[in-house]
């Protein structure tokens, strides 16, 4: 394997190892069970196992799902599906919502320690009050309750006994803090909503910042891997676990994932499936994990693509043009071959795979009446043109040489036959064109449907106020084609993209039917990008 520099996150565990400061890491990754995973999770999947898996240590899948209205078994379902998919096995599969005892114990405790109080003010109060970075914030008019006050409206809330908004449970730390997060930060808020585990035991939920880091803690989670935008949190984060006295998990965090062409919110996503403007979460134009999988992207193109990108502390916008890169590298060194477009037959061993001409082999039918691909002839055809022309020569791939003798026009003008001859020679000779072809007998109808960018606009976070992120959708981001292909096309369920030679790596969609079959296009088969 290739030698590459630690990353920042590897080194601090190496120094944690070394300095005995752990014996051995555990990782978490923390998904919101609120949509499915997109190709951002994946390089946190990446990192937080892949991490664990290098240094012999251990992952949670821990549920954040301290949500209820938005989250969804359908999701949580899904997740560990891509998951293994991706080739990562956790530890312990985990919810947020197995602690909210827990959790509920140490907010008492809070409370009894004179650390916590139920606040009457509204949001929009306790928005107002809590100042700016310049200015201090304004107490509440609640905050110097009792403790048995507060432990009595406490009960009261967690007992039903208050309607949603009236009243919040925060951590009293100070209202003048110069990091915003300190000035009492809300740790309860009523919600009347059905939990997908819990049902309805609770009309309180615990707030993230209050759950996270206890959550990590109890798991004894060495190093909790996050993205960038929560390094404010870190110090609360800090605050909760030192306070309460309990298993110090540290916070690390890493830029998150941004790709040209591309929109990862699960939000917007969700907004997208819910707008009829995609098929559906596993649409293949989606940036989610089953989409691309239904695109026929591998595992391994993304793990390699994750690899590639490392691990930055600074924001960065990816080229997309490198994770296709990474697509087209796996395939072509795992895909198969069959060709498209024109008919005795011959059966001619055909290597599966192009790039290896000495491998497995296909058997491909000849005839006297093959299709061939329309932008393979050209009538009035310029010097250059080194594919089939009036009088010209071309080589059928792995077959005989063929010369064009005759046009055939309908009425409309239009094509519709070339009256060829073959040269039955077995003496090799150079030809300047090769075309691919099939056998019309045996040719099967496909419909192709080939993919491009979802959004026009390359940095989707450059969207300006006054426009909307659905207006840079792409109107021919699909395009249905018709294309012809050789009967081991259809053999072949390894569920792996094929190569359809000079044209792309497409993969068999699951609307596909024997009667009427349905590829998807993976990707090109040749780019002009180059990773550095
Ligand atoms: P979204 O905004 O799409 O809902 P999220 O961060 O809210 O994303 P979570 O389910 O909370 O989604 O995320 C689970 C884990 O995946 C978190 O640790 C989060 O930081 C990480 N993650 C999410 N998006 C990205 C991304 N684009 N790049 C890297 N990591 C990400
Ligand atoms: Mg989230």
């Amino acid at each position: 394997m290739e030698e590459r520099k630690l990353n920042f996150i590897e080194e601090i565990i190496e120094k944690d190892l070394s300095e005995g400061k752990v014996d051995s890491i555990i990782t978490r990754f923390p998904p919101e069970p609120n949509g499915y995973l997109h190709l951002g999770h994946a390089k946190s999947i990446c990192l937080n196992f892949g991490l664990a898996q290098k240094y012999g240590g251990k992952t949670n899948l821990r549920y954040d799902d301290t949500n209820p209205t938005k989250e969804d078994t359908e999701y949580v379902d899904s997740i560990k599906e891509d998951i293994k998919w991706l080739g990562f096995q956790w530890e312990k599969e985990l919810y947020a919502s197995d602690y909210f005892d827990q959790l509920y114990e140490w907010a008492e405790e809070l409370i009894k320690r004179g650390l916590a109080y139920v606040d009457d003010q509204t949001q929009e109060q306790i928005r107002e009050n809590r100042g700016t970075v310049d200015k201090p914030g304004t107490p509440s008019p609640w905050r110097d309750r009792s403790v048995e006050e507060n432990l009595k409206l406490f009960r009261e809330m967690k007992a039903g006994k208050y309607a949603e908004g009236e009243k919040v449970l925060r951590a009293k730390i100070d209202m003048a803090h110069p990091n915003m997060m300190f000035r009492d930060p809300l740790l309860y808020r009523i919600k009347f909503a059905h939990h997908h585990r819990t049902g309805d035991k609770w009309c309180i939920y615990p707030m993230y910042d209050f759950t996270h880091g206890q959550c990590d803690s109890i798991e004894h989670i060495t190093h909790s891997i996050c993205t960038l935008e929560f390094d404010v949190h870190r110090p609360l984060y800090d605050w909760f676990i030192e306070t309460l006295g309990i298993y110090p998990s540290h916070q690390y965090e890493f830029a998150r994932l941004n790709l040209t062409y591309t929109l990862m919110s699960k939000r917007k996503l969700l907004e997208l499936v819910q707008k009829g403007l995609v098929s559906g979460w596993d649409d293949p134009r989606m940036p989610t994990l089953c989409g691309v999988r239904r695109r026929g992207y591998t595992a391994n193109a993304l793990r390699m693509f994750c690899d590639k990108i490392g691990v930055s502390k600074r924001d960065q916008l990816m080229d997309i043009q490198l994770l296709e890169w990474c697509v087209r590298q796996d395939l072509n060194e795992r895909s198969n071959i069959t060709n498209w477009p024109e008919g005795k037959v011959e059966w001619f061993d055909c290597p599966l795979n192009p790039a290896d001409p000495e491998g497995a082999k296909r058997k491909v039918p000849f005839t006297g009446n093959l299709l061939i691909d329309r932008a393979d002839f050209m009538e009035d055809a310029p010097k250059k043109f080194f594919r089939l022309k009036p009088d010209g020569e071309v080589r059928l791939k792995y077959t005989y040489i063929v010369k064009c003798n005759e046009v055939i026009k309908d009425e409309n003008g239009e094509i519709v036959e070339l009256r060829c001859t073959y040269d039955p020679s077995p003496e090799y000779r150079p030809v300047k064109g090769t075309i691919h072809w099939v056998s019309e007998a045996h040719a099967k109808e496909l419909e192709l449907r080939n993919y491009d960018r979802l959004f026009t606009l390359a940095d989707m976070s450059q969207v300006p106020e006054d426009r909307d992120y659905k207006d840079f959708l792409n109107p021919d981001s699909l395009i249905i084609g018709k294309g012809y292909a050789e009967p081991a096309l259809l053999q072949d369920k390894s569920g792996i993209a094929v190569q359809f030679e000079r044209t792309g790596y497409y993969v068999e969609d699951k609307d596909s039917t024997p009667e009427h079959p349905v590829f998807n296009k993976t990707t090109a088969l040749k780019d002009s990008y180059k990773p550095e």
